[in-house]
């Protein structure tokens, strides 16, 4: 590898970009690589990724109102064939995914998901990343270029913007791709409002929830201890009673708060890969064999319906 060699970053919500960049950082630092943006969106989004220390931005423009977000895999293809990466990083959304793949598919190499670590190890990298859905973790030393890799937000730490220093921006003129799929029509879904990653503390209700307007519980014993509520993936896709932002997990938000409170919260490793990095762990059960009570600091065994009102009280209390 020589010191021109760049890695890439590249994420279809913008906000999860100062994410990649430093995952990408820390391994540019260990190979000498360049870490370069791709930004598929406004000509403000290029600018403000220009901002967050990466040394050059490619801007391949807003995608069209008749295309799909992932027509852009054209244009990412052609530009990579053209400056050879040493690796992507690309940021495990739902449209990120379809990305990876079909951009690996394009350049004939496989894609690296759910990736936890990344480390160089006697010159060539090596890999820490989730398989079987978050079962168990693979470690891998990747041995064809460009290494494609998807990355669960909340994996690294996001690295500050800086506005004071802005790199090169280069205009990237999209390839429409040989397909003919056009968009008919958009539905916009409620804006997320939260940051789970960055939650200090976080209230986790699960499954033994039993109704939606149940909920109402969950948010007063957050309100209380000054929580974000996260949830498990039941409550959020299949019941849909609290945004798909969310949910907590291998295919959702990676958490790091002081704490993770799990209520009616089984621990299944798909859920729990996600907060497993809590500092403090409190778990409410009525199952003392739940499976959380494995990685919990604090167990309590009994009914949410009896704990959760007692909690409020005895915070309400102390204040
Ligand atoms: C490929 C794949 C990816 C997945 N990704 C994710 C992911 O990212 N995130 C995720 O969360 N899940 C994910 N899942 C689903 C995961 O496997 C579990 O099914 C899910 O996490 C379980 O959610 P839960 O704990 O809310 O529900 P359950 O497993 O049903 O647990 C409910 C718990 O509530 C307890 N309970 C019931 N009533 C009460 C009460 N009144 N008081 C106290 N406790 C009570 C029960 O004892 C039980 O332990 C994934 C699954 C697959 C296959």
């Amino acid at each position: 590898m020589t010191d021109q060699r760049e890695i890439w970053v590249f994420s279809e919500k913008p906000s999860l970009l100062p994410e990649l960049v430093n995952g990408a950082g820390d391994l540019a630092t260990l190979t000498g690589a360049n870490v370069v943006a791709l930004v598929v969106g406004s000509q403000d989004q290029a600018q403000q990724t220009s901002t967050l220390g990466v040394q050059r931005v490619f801007w391949l423009g807003e995608t069209p109102d008749q295309a799909l977000f992932e027509d852009c895999v054209v244009s990412i293809a052609e530009l990579a064939i053209k400056h050879n990466p040493y690796a992507l990083l690309i940021a495990s959304t739902t449209r990120g995914r379809a990305v990876a793949g079909r951009l690996a598919a394009r350049l004939d190499v496989s894609v690296l998901t759910d990736v936890k670590e990344i480390n160089l190890e006697s010159g060539s990298l090596q890999i820490r990343h989730m398989i079987f859905g978050g079962g168990a973790v693979r470690i891998e030393k990747p041995s064809v270029e460009p290494v494609i890799m998807t990355v669960t937000p909340g994996t690294f730490t996001p690295t500050q913007a800086d506005s004071t220093h802005q790199v090169e921006i280069v205009s990237i003129t999209r390839e429409e791709p040989a397909w003919q799929m056009t968009v008919q029509e958009r539905k916009t879904r409620a804006a997320a409002m939260v940051n789970l990653a960055a939650a200090k503390k976080v209230v986790c209700p699960g499954r033994g929830v039993a109704r939606q307007e149940d909920l109402a519980l969950i948010e007063e014993l957050a309100r209380e201890l000054g929580a974000e509520i996260g949830c498990t993936r039941p409550l959020a896709e299949g019941l849909d009673w609290l945004p798909r932002e969310r949910y907590i997990g291998i295919s959702g938000a990676n958490i790091k708060p002081d704490l993770y409170l799990g209520v009616g919260v089984s621990g299944q490793v798909q859920h729990t890969v996600g907060m497993s990095e809590s500092r403090v762990v409190v778990a409410i059960n009525k199952d003392k064999e739940a499976p959380l009570f494995a990685q919990a600091d604090y167990g309590i065994v009994g009914d949410l319906y009896t704990i959760v009102p007692a909690l409020i009280a005895a915070i309400k209390a102390r204040k």
